[in-house]
């Protein structure tokens, strides 16, 4: 595919790109939130934007279905970063990856005695090098959402999940029991692409990077 394909996903990661694409030069020609395009054209004939879930943006890169992407921390890290470049940490979209536990639970207590722990999350593989490291015993359990439930539909003892503001955690009687890290959102590049179209990609990473905040 001849120009730029950049790989987005809807909500918070689309709106807080729009000015870092902007700066670029690019200005998308819908918002993805109101049409049910998939495929969105650009201001500039060269450049467009696909629009999938936030979990599959580093695979469309990875395979060169598209040249960029913008994806978060934790999703890199599921993913793994195959054949990806990921030279700039864009600060947005902001948040932390924690454990979480019911205000009941005393997590420290039964961490200190060795007990083995069921814990729920969409992050295996975060989740588990977190509690390999601590030498703490867990089940892992894969889910796909609503992480908070599992605590309390008794599926967990407790969850790895992102925490921004802790409203969510708060209004299911959850509590922050450990940080693992904080997560922004990256940019990733195809490596390939990177090479081939190295005149196209550079002046856009580097609008990009001058607008970082
Ligand atoms: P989906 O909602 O499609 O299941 P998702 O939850 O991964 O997927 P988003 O909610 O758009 O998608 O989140 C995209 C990225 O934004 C996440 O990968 C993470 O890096 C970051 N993020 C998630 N939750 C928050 C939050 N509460 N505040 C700030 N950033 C967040
Ligand atoms: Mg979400």
């Amino acid at each position: 595919m001849s120009g730029i394909t950049i790989a987005l996903s809807k909500g918070r990661i689309f709106e807080e790109t729009l000015p870092l694409l902007a700066a670029a030069g690019i200005v998308p020609a819908e918002d993805p939130e109101k049409s049910r395009k998939l495929i969105i054209g650009t201001n500039r004939a060269d450049v467009r934007v696909v629009i999938v879930r936030a979990s599959d943006v580093p695979t469309y890169v990875q395979y060169g279905a598209a040249d960029l992407g913008i994806a978060g921390k934790d999703v890199l890290l599921e993913h793994g970063g195959a054949g990806l470049y990921q030279p700039l940490d864009l600060n947005i979209a902001k948040c932390r990856m924690c454990v979480a536990a019911p205000a009941g639970f005393d997590y420290a207590a039964a961490v200190r005695r060795g007990a083995r722990l069921r814990i729920a999350t969409k992050y295996i593989a975060v989740a588990r090098e977190h509690f390999a490291a601590k030498g703490v015993h867990v089940d892992l359990i894969k889910l796909y959402g609503s992480m908070e439930l599992a605590p309390l539909a008794g599926l967990a003892e407790a969850i790895v999940d992102l925490v921004s503001s802790g409203a969510t955690l708060k209004a299911n009687n959850l509590v922050e029991v450990e940080q693992i890290m904080s997560i922004s959102s990256r940019l990733v590049v195809n490596q390939a692409a990177l090479k081939v179209k190295r005149d196209l990609l550079q002046p856009v990473i580097a609008a990009i990077e001058g607008a970082i905040k």
